[in-house]
């Protein structure tokens, strides 16, 4: 146990062009077995998992007695992706997790909510640690990140498990599993060590890539950042935390794409390591937060505030889903909250909701209500806001200077289309554009 400290939408619905014309030579793709999927050929998913599985019946409460167990938890420690966790507490046999709201109760054999952690014999541990269930190459536009290295490529991956239960959940099939249901422990072991051998979809099932491999492989591919993004990064804390240690100390950037629900210490504790996070605040009631996510509001809202108070850029998407978080009155609160606590420079990404896991009768958003978001955003004097999911509509992902007006950056879903800054300003009039540049 480390001292207290001891106490992840992918993948994406549109496929783009890649915007850098940098990054992976064919050679490098073709051992990586990664042409057509680093956005390059033509982007595509390379989620892997072993099989599309019965949703589980439980989702609001640890998973009592299901920690894995005999030859298979032997294996499991033997591969290295059983790990002792970060920020628990012991109470006798039972331990306490501390990384996240959730704080779960664990009985010895019991598995917490994000389905990554288990108290064997009084030690929590993370089973989740350098065995990743999807990797990608995307371009940095599709986290969305618009104000952080435009252009640029991030390495992208994820482990299964999530701390939120959201209805809508594009990943589902990884965020809503155990780390058990994507890998197979029984089969050859793989490490991906770079220069990587070629490896196609099986070999994910039991692919390891632990955190010094990972660094060394983003690298490699010429990746600008690391993205721990798809499902849930704080439900894989302990291999994210060790990567994004890594990765700076190489000049990597670190980005959290999150629900941000995870406690302070925790976040503080690799916050030091990250550069930006995207986060996705889902509503702004604890109703609908506990109706659609299975959350609380004010943990995301205290981590928003903690992460700029230490220098982690910071972009919101908030994703508008008919019914539960289309409302104006609730959109205008959430901008107000936004512009007074982040500030005015602070980007919003307002984004079109599609049918989607529990929540396949509902209609995609209508554009109008993304476009009365918006407006309510850009009154509440935000200066970046933006609309996501819909191609085509013009205006929607284009960074506008906010004193003169013009196109600062504009995007074609993936692509860059204009650049007109200069050393962080506009090139029409010199106003300084807020974000991380180069
Ligand atoms: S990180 Fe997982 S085990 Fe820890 S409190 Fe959150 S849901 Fe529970």
């Amino acid at each position: 146990m480390k001292p207290e400290r001891q106490g992840e939408s992918e993948p994406a619905t549109r496929q783009g062009k890649d915007p850098s014309g940098r990054g992976l030579t064919r050679r490098q793709m073709v051992l990586l077995g990664l042409a057509g999927l680093a956005g390059v050929a033509g982007t595509g998913s390379v989620v892997r998992y072993r099989a599309q599985m019965a949703e589980p019946e439980s989702g609001w409460d640890v998973f009592r007695g299901d920690a894995p167990k005999g030859e298979l938890w032997e294996l499991w420690k033997q591969r290295g992706w059983a790990k002792e966790a970060y920020h628990y507490s012991k109470l006798g046999r039972n331990v306490l997790c501390h990384v996240c709201p959730n704080v779960c109760q664990l009985e010895p054999d019991d598995r917490g909510r994000c389905r990554n952690r288990v108290n064997k014999d009084g030690t929590l541990y993370t089973v989740a640690y350098g065995n990743p269930c999807s990797m990608h190459i995307d371009p940095i536009e599709k986290k969305p990140l618009f104000h952080f290295f435009p252009g640029s490529r991030s390495f992208s991956l994820a482990t299964a498990g999530c701390v939120f239960r959201c209805l809508n959940c594009q990943n589902w099939e990884i965020s809503q599993r155990k780390p058990e249901e994507t890998k197979n422990a029984r089969g050859p072991e793989f490490r991906l060590r770079p220069p990587a051998p070629a490896f196609g979809p099986a070999d994910m099932e039991r692919l390891s890539l632990f955190p010094e491999d990972l660094v060394a492989l983003a690298a490699w591919c010429n990746c600008v950042s690391i993205s721990y993004t798809y499902s849930e990064p704080t439900a894989y804390y302990e291999y994210a935390y060790d990567s994004c240690k890594l990765a700076r100390a190489r000049k990597i950037k670190n980005v959290f794409v999150t629900c941000g629900s995870i406690n302070e210490a925790a976040l503080r504790d690799v916050g030091q390591y990250l550069d930006a996070c995207h986060v996705d605040l889902k509503g702004f009631d604890d109703d609908t937060y506990a109706k659609l996510n299975a959350g609380r509001l004010h943990f995301i809202l205290d981590s928003l505030k903690t992460l700029q108070s230490m220098g982690v850029w910071v972009e919101i998407i908030h994703l508008v889903v008919p019914t539960y978080t289309d409302k104006p009155d609730m959109i205008r609160k959430m901008c107000d909250w936004i512009a007074t606590n982040l500030g005015p420079d602070c980007p919003v990404h307002f984004s079109r909701f599609h049918p989607a896991h529990k929540l396949q009768h509902l209609p995609p958003t209508p554009v109008e209500i993304l476009l009365q978001a918006q407006a309510i955003g850009r009154s509440a004097g935000l200066r970046y806001v933006y609309i996501g999911n819909v191609p085509g509509l013009r205006g929607a992902e284009t960074t506008f200077c906010p004193n003169c007006r013009q196109v600062v950056i504009d995007r074609d879903i993936y692509s860059i289309t204009a650049f007109n800054l200069a050393a962080g300003k506009c090139k029409f009039c010199q106003t300084k554009i807020a974000g991380v540049w180069s």
